[in-house]
């Protein structure tokens, strides 16, 4: 009985391949005997996905993983992450990302919060490369966020821009609450507004735009208990929506990288303009229109 108490209250793996679950130190299932395979040295529990790429072009990575750390949006959805971390679960000590692709969140994670314990994982074991080459302290792993191999473990998992792309969404948010210790909490952002659909979308393979009811009553549904929901890009959003609307009448292929390609002037006024969204966010004024929604839940 003694030894159930115990076993409930430490870190717990659970067997994809079995169901049992087990210590989280060891990676071998005590019972069946299945473990992870390696694919590039990195741990990966969803082998037969990890090279499927979503329909991205392998070097999709290297150009993201160039663009993101200058573009305005990458760095100030950083500082949003950083700060919801540090008003929702001020004391949490370790973080999953589910779809962490070239790390960028988890290393302004890491430098924010260096003593947390950090877990970065991907389906597309494309991403793992440049994420251990951007931060090495970091453990990575291959992961499919369907099927999440922990359980009562973390005290905080992120998705960021993740879910959109997953028919199978309340499948994850499901096994996000089941990986969290009670009270962990998730932290989601994601493209808001069906309306504002376009190629982009199409290009990123995305299945869905939410609506904030949408992604609330999912949460919901499994179990969570919704701490904070806003959009952000609330004051970009017009000229996205122009952006998006003059793509819909272009002809010309569209090239997912040209649009982060954007001049360094406009790039510091749209960090200015987002850093401002940003404050009123942190007074606490919730935001309903935006390219994005930001959600915050509790596990109960
Ligand atoms: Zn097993």
């Amino acid at each position: 009985m003694n030894w159930l108490i115990l076993l409930s209250n430490s870190l717990m793996k659970r067997c994809l391949a079995c169901g049992v679950t087990f210590p989280s130190k060891s990676l071998c299932c005590p019972v069946c005997g299945v473990e992870p395979s390696n694919i590039d040295g990195f741990a990966a529990y969803a082998p037969d996905l990890a090279h499927s790429g979503g329909g991205f072009k392998a070097s999709y990575f290297a150009d993201l993983a160039q663009l993101e750390a200058r573009h305005f949006w990458f760095q100030v959805r950083n500082q949003l992450i950083v700060w919801a971390l540090k008003a929702y679960c001020p004391q949490f000590r370790s973080f999953l990302e589910i779809g962490c692709g070239t790390g960028y969140v988890l290393s302004g994670i890491a430098e924010a919060y260096p003593h947390v314990k950090l877990q970065g994982s991907e389906i597309f074991s494309a991403g793992l490369a440049f994420a251990a080459e951007r931060q090495p302290t970091i453990n990575f792993m291959q992961m499919d966020g369907r099927n999440i191999p922990f359980v009562d473990e973390f005290d905080a998992i992120g998705a960021f821009d993740v879910l959109e792309h997953i028919e199978e969404d309340e499948q994850v948010i499901v096994q996000m609450d089941k990986a969290l210790k009670h009270n962990g909490v998730v932290l989601i952002t994601l493209p808001q507004h069906p309306w504002m659909w376009s190629q982009t979308d199409s290009y990123a393979h995305h299945v869905r735009r939410y609506t904030a009811k949408e992604l609330r009553g999912k949460v919901e549904n499994a179990g969570f208990q919704i701490l904070r929901i806003t959009s952000f890009m609330s004051l970009l959003l017009p000229l996205m929506f122009l952006s998006r609307l003059r793509q819909r009448q272009s002809k010309a292929q569209y090239d997912p990288i040209s649009e982060l390609k954007i001049s360094s002037w406009l790039n510091t006024i749209f960090k200015v303009v987002f850093n401002l969204e940003r404050m009123i966010i942190r007074f606490g004024l919730s935001l309903l229109f935006g390219g994005s929604l930001l959600l915050v839940a509790k596990k109960i």
